[in-house]
């Protein structure tokens, strides 16, 4: 690790924060807070804080000094000068004498002193960064400091390494009782350059922004060059089986091992999204013979905890064509992690007087030797998270082993963290989203009813995958839908692009929960003339093309264990034929009775199928040509085409888009054809 400083990006931050009125003080606490967040090897997703001691204007106009603290949960790598907001320092000082502080009061002081009453809640370790005397004081959980201090002797080991440069201070949970043993021991030997903070993290301080960062980095380097000196091998590969499953085969069973049925709503699951990584330092660790104890042993900095749980779900190696062995072993498997936790929930809220409520109890991280890790979490960005501290844990874990052997913090101590009111403040309220957790596949994604689909079921919480032919189109449409949705290139007529693609969503998300199948292709020509070849063309695209889809579909689910949902784009043409439009219609038709017969052979299963008749959408299929077309095929203008209906209204991709979301929500209903034409009497369903 080096420093990143560079003089002429410091002063660029000072210039550029002074035309907001930003002082040099708080753009140098920005600049070096952003050099900390962007190493992943010093912080990662909102752990860590720093701060900067000044002096700033009441909103009287009074001058009073302040400390600005980086707000709870605000990420270090993208901070600006409102995520660090500034608290009274006098007050907070006053607090050193008291000997005892409640959380509660805590933060209910914290905020009371803060300057700007809207400013957001300053760190949980904003006492800490009070109660030293330093200018800059910067805070992080280093991946080598930790390798080392998560050690039965890490403190010997901090000692001797370090000789007198730092505080060396035991394990406290973060908060007042922390902030103040850690300021004793500052006190005691006021020389020093920052404190090791016994399995949890350091701190380093100074007079300037760049002295207080470069003994950050001097301090880590120190471990990291500790952590390349009498290393011994780790660690040995257990047997594995001599063909592994595939991700794409692993994945629908780990995601459905892991679901719950929402006990709220008969029908509804809760499900997780999955985020897979693997690679030779992921491997070497899951497919160790003693990972039951190493990757058993606990979290390697608290605040891991809220996002990953204690310890990570280890599961059997899959064999490939024995998935149905491993979906058992793995279902005992879960189970077993589930019980554990309900009686480590059960034996500490004893302890703590019975005042706290379970958290879900279901693993956040999964080891799968031969494989490697899956991240879980309620959508993707939380999967993520949870797969990047994973990942980060174990390497940290296995430098660890290499110099000695991992130890995390006590079960008691585990439990205090994971039930913190402060650290459960850090996810924020849970008002979830109608469709959260679900996977959803559009195909057709690239077009107009497809990309305005992808959006609405976004916008009700589900990940969503947008499947086109062409993929560059998708990858434009998914960009504009959010950074979790994925483009991929499917060709609904190649039975082998199509079970590529479905293979694609499950290595990217973790499986397959609805599918609105929408790709289609329109041909015109009189039934009693027309070719062949034009007819069986269209039956490919828009018969075949359904077929495949949904039973790529029906695969994922049926190994999910999970229920699901089929959703088709049928058009009105399956039921009220248009002149020379029989190549269009005919397998339209046979595809309206497809739907019907999934919902009939798969109810039990729970998966339902219904169908969307559409008309007259503006699209890449109904063109302003072709509309002009048919608008003179039937004697009227294009604008009384398109509004040719009861109501008189243009029929937009959005309704039918919100049609499809309304069946994905309609739990209690399968084999229906929801009508979106703006009233069609000749095309009613009877
Ligand atoms: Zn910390």
């Amino acid at each position: 690790m080096k420093s990143g400083w560079i003089d002429s990006e410091a002063q660029a931050a000072i210039d550029r924060y002074a035309r907001d009125g930003i002082a040099p003080d708080l753009a140098l606490r920005v600049y070096t807070t952003r050099l900390l967040g962007r190493d992943p090897k010093l912080v990662l997703h909102g752990g860590g804080n720093t701060s900067v001691k000044t002096t700033m204007s009441d909103l009287l106009g009074e001058e009073v000094a302040v400390v600005c603290v980086k707000g709870s949960g605000s990420d270090m790598a993208t901070v600006e000068p409102a995520d660090l907001p500034a608290v009274r320092l006098d007050r907070l000082r006053k607090l050193r004498t008291r000997a005892a502080l409640s959380d509660e009061e805590m933060v209910r002081i914290q905020r009371e002193s803060l300057l700007e009453p809207t400013a957001p809640n300053p760190s949980v370790e904003t006492l800490l960064h009070a109660f030293l005397p330093h200018k800059f004081v910067d805070h992080t959980h280093a991946s080598a400091i930790l390798s080392i201090v998560d050690q039965p002797d890490g403190e010997a080991i901090c000692a001797e390494l370090y000789d007198g440069r730092v505080g060396i201070v035991p394990y406290v949970m973060p908060g007042f009782l922390l902030a103040k043993a850690a300021a004793e021991i500052y006190d005691a030997k006021p020389v020093v350059e920052g404190l090791i903070l016994h399995k949890h993290g350091i701190f380093s301080f100074g007079d300037s922004a760049r002295e207080a960062y470069e003994r950050m980095i001097a301090l880590v380097v120190l471990a990291e060059e500790r952590l390349q000196k009498k290393r011994k091998a780790v660690f040995v590969t257990t047997h594995l089986p001599q063909a592994i499953a595939p991700v794409a085969a692993v994945a629908p069973i780990l995601r459905g091992a892991c679901s719950r049925k929402d006990e709220r709503i008969e029908g509804a699951w809760r499900r997780m999204i999955l985020e897979f990584r693997t690679g030779p330092a992921i491997l070497n660790f899951a497919n160790g013979a003693q990972l039951a104890r190493y990757g058993q042993a606990g979290v390697v900095t608290p605040d891991h905890t809220i996002r990953t749980k204690n310890w990570p779900l280890l599961t059997a190696p899959p064999q490939r064509d024995r998935t149905d062995d491993f979906k058992r072993a793995l279902r005992a498997a879960v189970t077993a992690f589930v019980q554990r936790y309900e009686a480590y929930f059960a034996r500490q809220n004893a302890r703590v007087g019975g005042i706290k409520r379970p958290l879900d109890p279901l693993p956040r991280v999964a080891l799968v030797p031969g494989l490697g890790l899956f991240g879980l979490g309620r959508s993707k960005k939380d999967a993520r998270i949870a797969a990047d501290l994973a990942q980060c844990a174990l390497e940290i874990i296995t430098d660890a082993e290499a110099i000695g052997r991992f130890e995390s913090i006590s079960e008691d101590e585990m439990f205090d963290m994971e039930y913190w009111s402060l650290e459960q403040a850090k996810l924020g309220a849970a008002t979830e989203k109608p469709l959260v957790g679900q996977i959803a596949v559009i195909t057709g994604g690239a077009g107009t009813i497809g990309a305005a689909t992808g959006k609405a079921f976004a916008a009700a919480g589900a990940e969503v995958a947008l499947l086109d032919v062409d993929q560059p189109a998708a990858e434009e449409k998914a960009k504009a839908i959010g950074a979790t949705a994925l483009a991929v290139k499917c060709d609904v007529t190649s039975p082998v692009s199509v079970t590529e693609a479905f293979a694609q969503v499950v290595e990217g998300f973790g499986g397959v929960d609805i599918v609105v199948s929408n790709a289609g292709a329109a041909w015109q020509g009189r039934i009693g003339e027309v070719e062949e070849e034009v007819l069986r063309k269209s039956f490919e695209v828009n018969f075949y093309g359904h077929q495949r889809v949904a039973q790529a579909a029906v695969k994922v689910m049926l190994a999910q264990g999970t229920a699901g949902c089929l959703l088709f784009n049928v058009s009105k043409q399956a039921v009220n034929p248009g002149a020379n439009f029989g190549p269009y219609g005919l397998p339209k038709a046979a595809t309206l009775l497809l739907v019907r017969q999934y919902a009939v052979d798969y109810g039990a299963d729970g998966i339902r199928a219904n169908a969307v008749n559409a008309d007259r959408i503006r699209s890449g299929l109904l063109t302003d040509t072709f509309i002009a077309e048919r608008a003179k095929a039937r004697g009227v203008s294009a604008k009384d085409y398109l509004t040719g209906n009861l109501l008189g209204r243009e029929v937009t991709a959005e309704d039918v888009a919100q049609a499809f979301l309304h069946q994905a929500l309609e739990l209690k209903t399968t084999g229906d054809v929801t009508t979106v034409d703006g009233g069609n009497i000749a095309a009613a369903l009877r």
